[in-house]
């Protein structure tokens, strides 16, 4: 299980490496395209920051390859605001450099959430947001009391509309698409570790009644299909008080991957402690994959630094009886295995 955390995680920060850095060089080529503008119709302000930006930018995806997210998207808002100031100074606004401001609210709220996770630090979201609002009006005003410091061919300024829309559209959806990530790959993992126990890599309990009360509801659970057994290893406190604690978790995970081995199609989950439930709901399951279990166990030899253990089990099995809560069918379980371990332990009660 914690392979599998691990390996969720890397596959998480691979996402938004790749997107991030996908950014990065999409900003690169924006330089490329606005710096061929810029020499062509002769915009020396639009150049000259251009100069700049491939300077900042070359950085940028230096920043990302060294994973420093935060200060990237930092420039990344610093540069495409600039971009959109010079624009507008430039141009005026028939170009839609103002555009840009819209796709960078998203970037704001990724820094939001980017200095709450890596910093733990809450920015001032609303001043933030006040702050991007002004400065955009501010630039719209400026261009309707200023001429534009330069005049551009018509088809130039369409260039630069269409160019400018799918620049700032695409910005937007980039970060849409990073936060459903986010927000996806989270609520996955936080739905997997209220499901899952930590020490065996096994389902806890909340799943297991989760479980049979969705095969009850979809009328999965049959009397003489359906069974249930609660396994409890067998004094499990010596085990424990004599090779220790972190012995006593080994064979816990190696019990784990022995029920899971041996009772394939069933659904296996730690009860608690030292008991776990085996399930057989849906398909029907012959109850002797339980005793093929505690044999197994019984002639397992454990070896844990060195020493080797005998470990044995109790098991108690009920079967599902039509309409009955899932309180009593665990209890009728346990009451069998109370009567295994009061008599003479190691054994299957059916
Ligand atoms: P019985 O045969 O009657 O079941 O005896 P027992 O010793 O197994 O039962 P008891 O209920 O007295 O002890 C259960 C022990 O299981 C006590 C507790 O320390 C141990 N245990 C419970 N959870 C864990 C765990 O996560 N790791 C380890 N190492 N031990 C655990
Ligand atoms: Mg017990
Ligand atoms: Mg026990």
């Amino acid at each position: 299980m914690a392979a599998e955390k691990n390996g969720q995680e890397v596959k998480g920060s691979i996402f938004i490496k790749h997107l991030t850095l996908f950014f990065g060089v999409f900003l690169l080529c924006t330089d490329v395209f606005f710096l061929v503008m810029g020499i062509l119709y002769d915009l020396p302000l639009i150049r000259y920051l251009i100069y700049v930006k491939l300077i900042v930018n070359s950085t940028n995806i230096y920043l990302i390859l060294k994973k420093h997210y935060l200060i990237s998207s930092l420039i990344i808002y610093t540069v495409i605001m600039a971009m959109m100031i010079v624009g507008v100074i430039s141009l005026g606004t028939t170009p839609a450099f103002q555009l840009y401001a819209l796709g960078m609210l998203s970037c704001i709220s990724y820094n939001g959430y980017l200095h709450r996770r890596v910093l733990k630090k809450e920015l001032p979201m609303a001043i933030l947001m006040v702050l991007h609002v002004a400065c955009y009006s501010w630039v719209y005003l400026y261009a309707r009391s200023h001429e534009p410091l330069y005049v551009i061919p018509r088809v130039a300024e369409d260039i630069l509309i269409s160019f400018n829309s799918v620049a700032s559209f695409s910005i937007v959806l980039l970060y849409v698409c990073l936060f459903h990530h986010v927000a996806i790959t989270s609520e996955e993992k936080l739905e997997k570790m209220a499901l899952m126990d930590n020490l065996t890599g096994l389902y806890n309990r909340h799943y297991l009644l989760a479980s049979v009360e969705q095969l009850e509801q979809s009328g999965q659970l049959e009397k003489g299909k359906s069974w249930l057994a609660l396994l409890d290893i067998d004094d499990f406190k010596q085990v424990n008080d004599t090779y220790g604690h972190n012995c006593g978790d080994h064979i816990l995970r190696r019990i784990a991957e022995m029920a899971q081995e041996v009772c394939k199609g069933c659904i296996v989950c730690r009860w608690g402690g030292e008991e776990f439930i085996i399930l057989s709901g849906g398909k029907k399951m012959d109850t002797k994959v339980v005793e093929k279990l505690c044999r197994r166990i019984e002639e397992e030899t454990f070896r844990y630094e060195e020493k080797n253990l005998r470990i044995t089990v109790t098991i108690g099995v009920a079967g599902y009886e039509n309409g009955q809560s899932h309180d009593l069918w665990i209890s009728e379980a346990d009451e069998k295995l109370y009567y295994g371990k009061n008599h003479g332990k190691n054994q299957v009660v059916m």
